[in-house]
């Protein structure tokens, strides 16, 4: 391929041309994002700078990027990273990509986090929310609970790019299965960070919420490329909603809080199965495009029992 001599611009909108043939979406911002990503330029090349050369080898890359997104390969798998609250993360095919809607369940619950307060997040995944209520807040403690070591791995070196930044951070990630993972610990695992059996002020979490049958139907970017255990709440996708708040009683001081990102159908579900186990003070926040997002409530009982 002679493609030597084309300038960016001309290779930008090739590029866009080609990704929309291919029924994406965005294809044009995909198109610009990704040639960003291999020459290393940001917006104001395309706007000032058009007219600069595209080399050989940079052509190369950007060609091999663009087949696998015309096939629907997410573009965060490309680039390896996604922004979240104004921070980058890692991201790759072991974890959920940090979707703008959860930005909305962090917001809410930073507006209920205090200094030195100790947090729990299940399915904790890439940890975008753990560790940006974390970046955002002083002296707190943080723990994040996850099925996959593979998805754990990724946190963990998100984690540890932000305490580069920010060495006083602290969290500590677990794998197992929501609480278990915190009462299976042994004495090794708990550190100066997390001791064993202490309550937590906040619990977190975006669980798999989605229907079973309905995983099929979602974008080829999601149901061939994401994994299917970050997705999947079960027949009436609220498998996760249930262990969840059954559980959270007995991991919860007096007056902590639980939040959970939700579905836009499943608030009413999810506010009834924390209703009936005893939570307190039930709220429903919408997301920007005015759908039901995120639940949240206040556990007020002296102890925390087995309900459901
Ligand atoms: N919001 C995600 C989606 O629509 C699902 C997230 C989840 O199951 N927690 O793909």
């Amino acid at each position: 391929m002679k493609q030597e001599s084309q300038t960016y611009t001309e290779v930008y909108e090739d590029g866009a041309a080609r990704l929309s043939e291919a029924g994406i979406e965005e294809a044009g911002l995909d198109a610009r994002l990704l040639l960003e990503f291999v020459c290393g330029t940001d917006r104001n090349t395309l706007l000032a700078h058009g007219d600069r050369p595209v080399t050989a080898e940079e052509h190369e890359r950007y060609e091999t990027l663009l087949t696998a997104r015309a096939a629907h390969t997410p573009l965060q798998h490309l680039t390896g990273e996604q922004d979240f609250m104004g921070l980058t993360f890692l991201v790759n095919k072991n974890v959920l990509v940090p979707r703008q809607d959860t930005e909305i369940l962090v917001e809410e619950t930073l507006k209920n986090l205090h200094d030195g307060m100790r947090i729990l997040d299940l399915c904790t995944g890439s940890g975008c929310i753990l560790l940006s209520l974390l970046q955002y807040s002083n002296e707190c403690v943080g723990v994040g609970v996850d099925l996959s070591a593979q998805a754990l791995a990724v946190a963990k070196e998100n984690y540890e790019r932000l305490q580069r930044e920010r060495p006083e951070m602290a969290a500590l990630f677990l794998e197992g299965d929501l609480f278990e993972a915190l009462d299976r610990r042994t004495a090794v695992e708990c550190d100066e960070t997390d001791s064993m059996g202490e309550r937590y002020d906040i619990i977190v979490s975006n669980p798999p919420y989605i229907e079973t049958e309905v995983i099929g139907t979602l974008l080829p970017e999601v149901r061939e490329h994401e994994p299917v255990m970050a997705l999947d709440g079960g027949a009436d996708g609220l498998s996760f909603y249930r262990r969840i708040v059954q559980g959270a009683g007995e991991h919860l001081k007096r007056g902590g809080m639980l939040f959970f990102e939700i579905g836009c159908e499943q608030a009413e579900s999810v506010c009834e199965i924390m209703e009936r186990a005893g939570f307190q003070e039930i709220e429903v926040v919408k997301d920007f495009a005015g759908l039901d997002r995120v639940v949240y409530g206040t556990w007020l009982e002296q102890q925390g029992g087995s309900y459901v």
